[in-house]
């Protein structure tokens, strides 16, 4: 089947309203599960546009190379991953990153699958790496099938991990607020995602094994090494060979207002290399380019918070380099006048800046990449839950 597309329902919508995600699915016309798969999804998080068009061109790029019959491996595209999300707004303004409904983060709390794989594979795992990747993602399948949702979000949250589960690659494309372009990765995904990130020109890579907050991503690639986590626990005689089997990355193209068709053709052209170079696509792909920026731990974002509530000033840039102590931005007292300097906490480079000017005291409005960690693993290092 060289091209097909399905749209997916949705379960626990109200009565007389029906939302379902439209799924492509390239690959080789012939059966065979020895092929890699990738998966792509855009705007999870509904009001983030940039990767809803680069969806596009990379939909266009899949089309061309289809009819040239270059297709190689499996690749699902999912061109909107929120249409939830998409339909949200309040008073003209779209509200996309939470279910307006409950509050929940659509990007935050999909399942972890380690404890339902791992008693599904426990005694069947062999010396056979391959053989054991192969159990594990149909054991994950199953786990996702028979996860039973009572909540239209969850519905959302089973189709997709259900698409994306026993993937090699899996890019979920997300923006900030302002930003350069930046991603998130696991630590043991790294440096394999290096040339990824090369080819989009990526300033940059922040690495956890645990996050805090279960994004979907972590949902894909954390299933490996927390499976190898509570075999190596469980089995003193040693665990199996288990490799870290999915790449998967958020991948945040720029700030919300970078939607450019020029930008996101060359963001696309950027995936389809990599793509080519991981055989899911014939083709030649020259070496990766330099890397625009380097990997740092998740743990040591500085999230520089406003001291104060009041109008916003900042005193640097994003791709700005500063050092401990200096000022990012002062906050003006709109009753006082008094303007209030907010610091950076750690030296590095200048990734993320709130778009409001005003702002609420305790919210983040800079974030800066420290080499140290400045918080513990797992803590809840990703933003607004
Ligand atoms: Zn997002």
């Amino acid at each position: 089947m060289p091209l097909t597309t399905e749209e997916i329902a949705l379960d626990h919508g109200f009565p007389g309203t029906r939302r379902s995600v439209t799924v492509h699915r390239f690959g080789p016309a012939t059966a065979g599960a020895d092929r890699p798969k990738a998966y792509i999804q855009a705007a999870l998080h509904a009001d983030e546009i940039p990767g809803l068009l680069v969806a596009q061109h990379i939909l266009a790029r899949l089309r061309a190379a289809d009819a040239e019959g270059r297709v190689r491996g499996d690749i699902i595209l999912v061109p909107y991953a929120n249409p939830i999300g998409l339909s949200q707004a309040v008073l003209g303004t779209a509200i996309g990153r939470f279910a307006l409904s409950s509050g929940i983060n659509f990007n935050r709390d999909f399942p972890d699958l380690a404890a339902a794989v791992a008693d599904r594979v426990m005694d069947r795992l062999g010396p056979d790496a391959a053989a054991n990747v192969a159990l594990v993602r149909h054991a994950a399948r199953e786990a996702i099938a028979a996860w039973e949702t009572a909540t239209e979000a969850d519905s959302l949250r089973k189709i997709l991990l259900g698409l994306a589960i026993d993937a090699d690659v899996v890019l979920d494309l997300h923006c900030d607020s302002e930003a350069l372009l930046h991603a998130y990765t696991g630590t043991e995904s790294w440096p394999d995602a290096s040339d990824l990130m090369a080819e989009l020109g990526c300033r940059a890579v922040f690495l956890a094994l645990e996050s805090g907050g279960n994004p979907f991503d972590e949902s894909c690639s954390g299933l490996w090494w927390r499976l190898r986590n509570r075999l190596t626990t469980s089995r003193p005689g040693g665990a199996p060979p288990l490799p870290a089997a999915c790449l998967a990355a958020t991948i945040e193209l720029r700030g919300r207002r970078d939607v450019d068709d020029a930008q996101a053709a060359a963001d696309a052209d950027a995936l389809i290399r990599f793509l080519t170079r991981r055989g899911l696509l014939a083709g030649e792909v020259a070496a990766p380019p330099t890397p625009a920026g380097r990997a740092t731990p998740l743990a040591g974002v500085d999230r520089v918070r406003a001291p104060v509530a009041g109008v916003v000033l900042y005193a640097v840039a994003l791709g700005d380099t500063v050092t401990v102590g200096q000022t990012v931005a002062e906050v003006v007292d709109p009753v006082t006048g008094v303007r209030h300097p907010a610091r950076a906490r750690t030296p590095g480079i200048v990734w993320a800046r709130a778009e409001q000017r005003y702002t609420a005291a305790g919210a983040i409005i800079t974030s800066i990449a420290g080499d140290r960690p400045l918080a513990e693993e797992g803590s809840g290092l990703l933003t607004a839950r």
